[in-house]
């Protein structure tokens, strides 16, 4: 593979960003180079640091490489895994934790035990870590959206570092259906605080043109620009036994980031002083470009979860395709419970798939009311004041975009 155009800029590119996201794999943080069997079967005196625990080591290279980042002037925020794994070793468990209680119990044992190392070994390097737990809520509603926005400001004004995972003793995410894994929660956080790169370490190196696990000829990417088809599906599946993300949900956390103009490296991280050496421009791992962005509300709207749905005609779907306000008269069908300011899916009735999401201006009951009607009825329907349009087309995003 050729040097692709635009690659050398957007390596040197990343030397001189401000705001980074770290996020680092639970196969990165803890000690796990020995056999699965042996890590599950670990005790709970070996968590502080060896036979399996969080690898201490590790983390204060980390850190001091961070520190020197800090001493830079940049800003890094952290994202973690490792509090289910570190759970599990707490409780001596001998086998994957799968059952969610059991994970959301070994959560609520390991983030303790997590963050504890965090804060010694950061201590060496005069660097405070900030703990931040959060959960799909803080990204669906605005306010606790902006909230989070400038508590994140806040501790990075102070010098300090934030540390996020996602409280999985509270959320089902990590095996049901909001952030999924920390790659994407990695993804919506740099998205959130305006990055302008992240860095996904873990065991997986690269992305490559086939899957290496079985075909010796697959080759490291260095560079993609664009997430074409043939991209998404050099993707396999993969996850091991703490984990759960695999090369699929980083690049779906490489699209959610590449919205919000951050770049996106994937590295293995585990190579040397590999956090100092990718922000200096060094070409190790994947690097995938973001050359356009969202503006931050429409990237709100987009990585909200739609709170219901309304399906339209085609006249209406063409109509805020071209950038048209979506009006009351092209509405055929109103589906879930929702208010005004909510975000909500618009398909097209033939569709099964979201074609946009949009705030809408009318709660469900409202809608319904106004099926099919035209805007100059809607006061005489709703009453004076009431709301002309459906969704303004600022607050309209598509979703293949
Ligand atoms: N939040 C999980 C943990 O801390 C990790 C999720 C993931 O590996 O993606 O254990």
């Amino acid at each position: 593979m050729g040097i692709e155009e635009g690659s050398a800029e957007a390596r040197a590119s990343l030397a001189s960003a401000n705001r980074i996201v770290v996020k680092i794999g639970t196969n990165t943080i803890m000690r796990n180079e020995d056999s699965p069997q042996r890590l599950c079967g670990a005790r709970a005196e070996a968590v502080r640091g060896f036979e399996g625990g969080i690898d201490v080591e590790y983390l204060h290279r980390a850190a001091a490489q961070i520190a020197e980042l800090a001493r830079a002037g940049k800003q890094v925020i952290v994202v973690t895994s490792g509090a289910i794994g570190m759970g599990a070793l707490e409780l001596g468990l001998s086998r994957r934790v799968t059952e969610l209680r059991m994970r959301q119990a070994c959560a609520a044992i390991g983030q303790i035990a997590l963050m504890d190392e965090y804060r010694r070994a950061f201590g060496v390097f005069g660097l405070t870590p900030a703990q931040l737990l959060v959960t799909r809520d803080a990204w669906d509603n605005r306010s606790a959206y902006l909230n989070l926005r400038a508590s994140v400001e806040a501790l990075l004004e102070q010098g300090a570092v934030p540390v996020f995972n996602e409280n999985d003793v509270v959320s089902t995410a990590e095996i049901g259906n909001a952030f999924g894994d920390n790659d994407q929660l990695s993804a919506y956080i740099a998205s959130k605080v305006d990055a302008e790169v992240l860095l996904i370490l873990s065991d997986i190196d690269a992305l490559y043109d086939a899957d290496p696990k079985s075909d010796p000829a697959a080759r490291p990417i260095p560079y993609v620009r664009e997430l074409t088809a043939e991209i998404l599906a050099s993707a396999g599946g993969a996850g091991s036994e703490f984990s759960t993300g695999g090369m699929a949900t980083k690049l779906k956390a490489v699209a959610i980031a590449r919205d919000a103009g951050c770049k996106v490296v994937i590295a293995d991280g585990r190579e040397r002083r590999v956090i100092a050496r990718v922000l200096a421009g060094e070409a190790i791992g994947t690097l995938f470009d973001a050359v356009h962005a969202l503006k931050n509300r429409q990237r709100w709207i987009k990585n909200s979860r739609p709170q219901g749905s309304i399906s339209v005609d085609q006249g209406a779907l063409a109509a805020i395709k071209a950038k048209k306000s979506l009006l009351p008269r092209g509405i055929v069908g109103v589906e879930g419970r929702f208010g005004r300011g909510d975000v909500v899916l618009v398909a097209g009735a033939d569709r099964e798939t979201g074609a946009a999401k949009v705030v809408t201006s009318l709660s469900s009951d409202e809608l319904e009311r106004v099926i099919g009607r035209t805007s100059a009825e809607l006061e005489a329907i709703l009453g004076a004041g009431a709301p002309k349009v459906v969704a303004r087309p600022e607050e309209t995003v598509f979703l293949e975009e």
